[in-house]
């Protein structure tokens, strides 16, 4: 019975070992798989992290590249005699960008300007020129074209500058204008020294056509007004008349007097003379010496003798001492008149001398008088 109890005993003893047996086999096999699962995932991850340290390396020298362009940027931008801009092509034209070289062109610094935070660049363009600028900018939003104006501002101590700009907008893919990029230049310096060069030309020219002496037009002034007006008269069938004027006795004046009394004299009589004439394309000049014309276009004979008695009277008037004329006690003048209806092929010179003849004819006929050389042929 006991015997029987035992076998029996270890006959489940031996079925336990062998399912233990069994149960520790499988989780050798879990442990082997999961030993493997763990080497493999931490291969993967090992990898990731290989892979990420690449990525963290290349973007360190992608950073450091571009801190160093950005560098390079800044120093070129530094060194450029102008300000870079950039421009939002937007409803309020938001200035993106602009370097620090602004503040020493306009006084205004960069920050002021930047989104437009204190005031808009515009706001700092001269409002005679804001068309202009806007014109140019309007105009040069095409992707063929550029932006070239100039203009002038008014910087921080309210002073006027004269600015060049440049500038280019940039579009997207699908044409969309972004950005208007480009620089100003002050160009102040050359402005003003070209102003002053025309102001100095413009000067030049009319010393060139004015007599120094008396400051009414000189001879070379005559000449050319006369060719002109003789010219327009010829085309639009006019009369034109020519008065010739001549001091009488000045030597006499100037002999006694002295010659720095007889250039006040000519002087006081050219400013008379020059007072006569009223229309536009009348011009009174200093012929010579004691000498002065008068070019009166559209006018006949009858009227240029009213202007030459005219101009005789006003120089009576003056009544300008003159104790040494055998005529008169005063400066007097002798007048020759001449003129054209019918030009054919004369000249002007024609008429010159045929005004020159008049005013002899005065001076024969006892001086202070005038002489209508032609009856107006
Ligand atoms: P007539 O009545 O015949 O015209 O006699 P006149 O003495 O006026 O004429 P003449 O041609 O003999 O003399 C002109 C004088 O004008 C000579 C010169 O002394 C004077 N004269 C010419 N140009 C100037 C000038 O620029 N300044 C001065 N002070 N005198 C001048
Ligand atoms: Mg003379
Ligand atoms: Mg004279």
């Amino acid at each position: 019975m006991r015997t029987e109890k035992l076998k029996e005993t270890v006959a489940k003893l031996e079925v336990e070992i062998t399912e233990r047996k069994k149960a520790e086999e499988e989780l050798r096999a879990i442990h082997e798989r999961l030993k493997e699962q763990v080497t493999e995932q931490t291969k993967a991850l090992q990898e990731t992290i290989d892979q990420l340290n690449v990525q963290l390396e290349e973007r360190q020298l992608v950073s450091e590249a571009l801190h160093e362009s950005e560098e390079q940027f800044r120093s070129l931008v530094a060194n450029l005699p102008g300000a870079v801009y950039r421009f939002r092509i937007d409803s309020e034209w938001t200035l993106e960008y602009i370097s620090e070289m602004i503040e020493e062109i306009t006084g205004f610094p960069p920050s002021f300007f930047i989104r437009n935070r204190v005031r808009s660049y515009r706001s700092i363009i001269h409002p005679d020129d804001l068309e202009k600028v806007d014109r140019a900018i309007q105009e040069g939003l095409d992707p063929m074209k550029s932006i070239h104006v100039e203009y002038r501002i008014i910087d921080a101590n309210n002073q006027i500058r004269w600015f060049i700009e440049k500038g280019q907008a940039i579009f997207s893919e699908l044409g969309q204008p972004l950005w208007l990029d480009g620089s100003i230049f002050d160009d102040s310096e050359r402005k003003h020294a070209e102003d002053a060069l025309q102001e100095a030309n413009k000067e030049l020219q009319r010393l060139a056509i004015m007599d120094g002496l008396t400051q009414i037009p000189n001879r070379r002034r005559f000449d050319e007004h006369l060719a002109n007006e003789w010219n327009r008269m010829k085309r639009d069938r006019k009369p034109i008349s020519l008065i010739l004027c001549d001091i009488d006795y000045f030597k006499l004046y100037n002999d006694n007097y002295g010659h720095q009394e007889g250039d006040g004299c000519l002087q006081a009589v050219a400013r008379a003379i020059h007072q006569v004439v009223k229309r536009s394309s009348d011009l009174a000049a200093r012929y010579g010496g004691e000498e002065f014309a008068l070019i009166l276009p559209d006018t006949d004979m009858p009227g240029a003798i009213y202007i030459a008695e005219k101009t005789r009277k006003i120089i009576a008037e003056l009544k300008i001492p003159h104790g040494y004329s055998k005529v008169d006690r005063h400066v007097t003048l002798s007048l020759g008149v001449a003129g054209r209806i019918s030009f054919q092929d004369s000249l002007p010179e024609d008429l010159i001398k045929e005004a020159d003849n008049a005013m002899y004819q005065a001076k024969k006929q006892g001086r202070n008088c005038v002489f209508p050389g032609n009856p107006g042929i």
